[in-house]
């Protein structure tokens, strides 16, 4: 077994007060407890919702101070006496869900992200944006040692998330889903998990310049693109995008603007779900119960993924099917990335490198 020199101090990204903004300093590195491991993460990605905990946007109070994060990749280099089933040196991802009680009724069903007293990684206990992160052994992604810790860093939220929402929506291979936002970072990757899954896709997004966001989605497999914000009928355009034109079996929406999520229940196809993902702060989902009730459709929440999600979502990582367009800045630019993410001008996904 490894043995790891681990230091006293660390660097990290830390939110001081709700608002921002997230400060680049030192901080002591803490030790695990029993049934935790600390992981000696190399890089993460950066996910909108780590926005949304600076900005104290959502209904759901963060720890202060804060280091966010939860798409860490890394390395074990410590675990308390409790964990047996993975070892020091071994490849491990740290997640949204950092912890869960793995006894309430939820946990006993797989529904771990449901526990009434789940940890949230880098929003109720510190994540990722730092060199040493803690996460509960029962919990953390187990990474097989092929597989490259920079590029696989968004799957660990971005992946996980969309391939649930996937497998949430009952889509079957051979039919349609529309993506929602698309070209971000969650859409970049659902484009490329409903391929894998035998589904055709329709691309939807918009505000990019020139054709830069349909050609990267085209790139991702995605059989039509449409631009809502050139579009002067989105709905007619969707379900013009599916061969018969009765529109898509399912809608993924991963947007962080409300109005998709009042058009999905419009163009989706009757029988068809509603898969809401993307979390606009203080938005309202809203169909008309008419034709809701007369063409039978279902929207549905999906929300990250359980244990075993996580594993089938790196599975299809690490058998090539998916690749991540992202580009890595070191830790200490993180603000920059806040800053394109607010702008909406991020294409793929960012991720940090924990070094520098
Ligand atoms: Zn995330
Ligand atoms: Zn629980």
């Amino acid at each position: 077994m490894p043995q790891f020199q681990i230091p006293t101090e660390q660097w990290a990204q830390v939110v001081e007060k709700t608002g921002g903004p997230s400060v680049y300093k030192k901080i002591p590195v803490q030790k695990p407890g029993p049934d935790e491991v600390l992981i000696n993460v190399k890089y993460s990605g950066v996910c909108h919702t780590d926005l949304h905990a600076m900005m104290g946007d959502w209904p759901l109070a963060t720890k202060i101070p804060l280091v966010g994060g939860h798409e860490g990749a890394g390395v074990v280099v410590a675990k308390g006496e409790l964990v047996k089933d993975i070892e020091i040196g071994d490849h491990a991802g740290i997640k949204w869900l950092n912890g869960s009680c793995l006894a309430c009724s939820f946990c006993m069903q797989a529904d771990e992200p449901l526990c009434q007293h789940a940890l949230l990684s880098g929003y109720t206990v510190d994540g990722s944006f730092q060199q040493y992160a803690i996460a509960k052994a029962a919990h953390v992604a187990r990474i097989p040692k092929e597989c490259d810790l920079e590029v696989i860093a968004p799957v660990l939220c971005a992946g996980i998330t969309v391939y649930k929402g996937l497998k949430e929506s009952g889509a079957r291979p051979g039919q349609w889903v529309a993506v929602v936002g698309a070209a971000g970072g969650l859409g970049s990757m659902a484009l490329q998990y409903a391929r894998a899954m035998g589904l055709h896709t329709i691309a939807i997004d918009g505000g990019g310049q020139g054709n830069e966001k349909a050609q990267h989605c085209q790139s991702l497999g995605a059989s039509a693109f449409v631009d809502f914000g050139k579009s002067q009928d989105l709905v007619a355009e969707v379900k013009a995008a599916t061969p018969d034109g009765l529109g898509p079996h399912a809608v993924l929406c991963l947007a962080v603007q409300e109005k998709p999520f009042q058009q999905a229940a419009d163009y989706v196809r009757s029988r068809g779900t509603v898969i809401c993902i993307g979390l606009p702060a203080n938005a309202y989902l809203k169909a008309p119960v008419f034709n809701t009730v007369i063409r039978m459709i279902t929207i549905r929440g999906s929300y990250v993924g359980n244990r075993q999600d996580t594993q089938e979502a790196l599975d299809f990582f690490a058998r090539g099917l998916i690749k991540v367009p992202f580009k890595t800045v070191g830790l200490s630019q993180l603000g920059e990335v806040y800053q394109l993410m607010h702008d909406g001008k991020i294409v793929g996904r960012y991720v940090v490198d924990t070094s520098k």
